[in-house]
């Protein structure tokens, strides 16, 4: 799963509006932010296989620290626990815990029996929608355009960066994702690995656009949220990003 762990870091604005779109997206993808950085130090493993089906290609022999689902709870406390402990907006942690273990789940439903349980388990989980070609990608578009809807919905732009920004960063995801379906498959596990941690400037670039949006006015209908605040408390605004 690539574009529907955005999707749910974009549709988290809903939830927690005070928290920063960079940590709403560093959630969802932290799994993947740690497992290069796992595969180069040599504790997890993964190997490619050329042919076939581009979904298909990277054989997941061993990634029960980023991607086992009893460290991934383990991540998510601590993401959620630092973020609480340098912001203090407990909806925030509590959508970033939601948001680190939404990666397994949906990871879930598309790999192939692979993912681990736990480092000591040799149950391996997977519906396996990669298998479908054509349903992946319709699935994966479908959850970005939500998420980018439910985004739209709660922010608009202050200036051309929240707008533009926004629209380049959504148009970046696009293509990654198209390199990764119908592009050539990585020459090795170390290029793969390099490649993929340039990941880690999305939540930046994320942080930085959001800056340069704002909570929609509350409808004329919505009284009861109406003289509310967004930006009470300046403590929730996160002044760098927040990973
Ligand atoms: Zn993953």
């Amino acid at each position: 799963m690539f574009l529907g762990h955005y999707a749910v870091g974009l549709a988290s604005k809903k939830f927690a509006p005070r928290t920063s779109l960079g940590a709403l997206i560093a959630a969802p993808i932290l799994l993947d932010l740690l497992w290069p950085i796992f595969l180069l130090m040599g504790l997890e493993s993964v190997s490619v296989e050329a042919a076939g089906n581009p979904f298909l290609r990277l054989h997941f022999d061993s990634y029960p620290l980023s991607h086992g689902l009893v460290a991934v709870i383990g991540w998510a406390t601590l993401f959620a626990s630092i973020y609480f402990g340098l912001v203090r907006y407990l909806t925030g942690a509590i959508v970033i815990w939601i948001g680190v273990v939404s990666h397994w789940l949906l990871d879930y439903i598309v790999h192939r029996p692979d993912l681990p349980l736990s480092v000591s388990s040799n149950r391996l989980l997977g519906l396996g929608l990669w298998n479908y070609r054509w349903q992946t990608i319709a699935v994966e578009l479908l959850l970005l355009v939500l998420g980018v809807w439910i985004y739209v919905r709660e922010t608009r732009a202050k200036d051309k960066i929240g707008s533009y920004g926004f629209a380049a960063f959504i148009g970046l995801l696009l293509v990654a994702y198209a390199g990764a379906a119908f592009g050539p498959p990585p020459s090795s596990v170390k290029k793969l690995a390099v490649v993929t941690l340039f990941t880690w400037l999305l939540i930046p670039c994320a942080w930085w656009f959001d800056n340069h949006r704002e909570p929609r006015e509350p409808r004329l209908t919505d009284s009861a949220s109406a003289g509310q605040a967004p930006h009470a408390d300046p403590l929730a605004i996160p002044r760098a990003p927040v990973l």
